[in-house]
């Protein structure tokens, strides 16, 4: 796990990662879900789509987890301290 969330620091305008969960359903298959704060700019600049599209690819690539098998949550950066509930 601790790879996965490098792996995702890693790409561009990405600044946090939290709620990382991965589990195996009964098929056996890996399952991930995360939530990805990007810089507020992402949001506005449509590069939000393309993180998304390069964590999906990544964790295809990196870790074997299929695109549907991946569950991201893109937030901007403004929106961390509007979670009231910390995860
Ligand atoms: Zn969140
Ligand atoms: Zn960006
Ligand atoms: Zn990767």
């Amino acid at each position: 796990m601790a790879k996965v969330r490098e792996h995702i620091l890693a790409l561009p305008h990405v600044i946090d990662v939290h709620d990382l969960h991965a589990s195996l359903v009964a098929s056996g298959t890996p399952v991930l879900s995360a939530h990805v704060t990007v810089e507020d700019s992402c949001m506005t600049d449509g590069h939000a789509a393309t993180i998304l599209a390069e964590l999906q690819r990544c964790v295809a690539e990196h870790f074997d987890i299929s695109v549907e098998h991946s569950t991201f949550q893109i937030e901007p950066a403004a929106h961390r301290d509007q979670e009231s509930i910390p995860h």
